[in-house]
């Protein structure tokens, strides 16, 4: 039966994320001891005043079918929020609320892209953007930044892959899986370029907002006509969320009521108990968001201080996100026995199955040449990480 596979998910790929997460769970459950820096997701846990919340939710019966774009009250709370962190003004009638930022992603695609319409993906980029776009049938058109440049794109080199058949572009800032952070200088040339092509619309990925070591985050919404823009955002990496669900697409009333229709379709409103969590996660003190976030920028100094003494890495300083994305191609080639390392995934692989340190190919993420590393776990843990890292490598020959 399994011709029965529709081309469209047959073309697509399986989350490479995702991927290793298990395979690193599967050695873990067979008692191997095996240090995780694949997936992406804070190690913390939900801030207590959270959890609180959502068992009052529970207990007070929020327990039907919620609207389809969210509670008015949670869409509310991510109006204040843009205007109190970000200064932008998004009435609650231009929120929809999503099952995580990855839903709220896929439904902007899914509401804009025809077959055959190219969106432009500044890369590296997120594993789930190319093929968002392709379960839209668009085409998606990577347009690289290497390590020389801090794994951004410039005005000029987007500029240069736009034809009459751009769509969109997706760009996330802190990035996945770079951690690099667009200065304000950069998204400010990127959005005058942007203004001499109107019929391109912007995907603005923001999840990573709060996880910056640059002193504050900049929106590209702040640069672009906010009829041609939807700002992604969600609870996931700033409050230790990742499996409440709850993400948010800020944009123009025509794309919500899409988006809306769709979703309407598709999931559903999202959980009502989350939704509540996630409006006081946004309403409430944002004391734990920062004591995070300075956890992060010390992990981030530790593993780029190790990164740099393993022999053949070649790494950026991130200023964001939690993530290093090292370039580790010299080592293509070598042998381990009779095995050969051929590509950055072998590499991982080698690294899971002989170091027993989980990380993920750089491929999937539209650079062959790196492995990324996910620092959201503790400090001991990413040096025992290092340590059995610089073990294994130095034993290919
Ligand atoms: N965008 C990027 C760049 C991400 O790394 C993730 C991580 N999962 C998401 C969106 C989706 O987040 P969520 O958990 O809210 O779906
Ligand atoms: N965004 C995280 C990551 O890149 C979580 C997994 C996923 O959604 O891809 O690892």
């Amino acid at each position: 039966m399994m011709g029965q596979i529709s081309d469209r998910v047959s073309r697509l790929a399986a989350s490479a994320t995702f991927a290793m997460m298990q395979k690193s769970n599967e050695l873990s459950a067979q008692g191997v001891d095996v240090v995780n820096m694949s997936v992406g997701e804070p190690d913390f846990n939900t801030p207590d005043y959270v959890k609180k919340a959502a068992i009052e939710a529970v207990e007070a019966n929020y327990s039907k079918y919620s609207p389809v774009p969210g509670y008015m009250w949670l869409r509310k709370a991510c109006s204040d929020k843009l205007k109190r962190e970000n200064n932008l003004d998004y009435t609650p009638a231009e929120i929809l609320v999503s099952t995580g930022a990855k839903q709220s992603l896929c439904n902007v695609i899914m509401a804009i892209v025809n077959p055959g319409d190219e969106v432009l993906l500044p890369s590296p980029c997120w594993v789930s953007y190319p093929e968002m776009v392709k379960l839209a049938g668009g085409v998606p058109v990577v347009i690289k930044a290497g390590i020389d440049q801090d794994f951004k794109v410039t005005a000029a080199q987007i500029e240069a892959a736009i034809t009459p058949r751009t769509k969109a572009m997706m760009i996330c800032s802190p990035s996945n899986p770079t951690g690099s952070v667009y200065s304000r200088e950069e998204l400010e040339s990127i959005g005058k370029m942007l203004a001499g092509y109107p019929d391109v619309f912007i995907v603005s990925d923001e999840i990573y907002e709060h996880i910056n070591f640059i002193g504050g985050h900049q929106s590209l919404a702040q640069f672009v006509d906010k009829d041609r823009i939807a700002v992604i955002n969600g609870v996931s990496k700033a409050y230790a969320m990742t499996g409440w669900r709850i993400g948010f697409m800020a944009g123009p009333e025509w794309l919500v009521k899409a988006c809306n229709k769709l979703q309407g379709q598709y999931t559903s409103g999202t959980c009502s108990v989350a939704q509540k969590a996630a409006q006081v996660a946004f309403d409430g003190p944002q004391d734990d968001v920062e004591k995070m976030r300075q956890v992060f920028q010390k992990r981030r100094d530790l593993i780029v201080s190790l990164a740099k003494e393993v022999p053949g890495f070649e790494v950026n300083n991130p200023q964001g996100a939690f993530y290093l994305f090292p370039k580790c191609d010299s080592y293509f080639g070598k042998r381990y026995g009779d095995k050969v390392i051929n590509s950055a995934e072998d590499l991982a692989m080698y690294l899971l199955e002989v170091g027993h340190v989980a990380t993920v190919g750089g491929t999937a993420f539209g650079s062959p040449e790196c492995i990324r590393f996910s620092y959201a776990t503790s400090e001991e843990k990413i040096v025992e990480a290092f340590r059995r890292v610089k073990k294994a490598l130095a034993a290919l020959e």
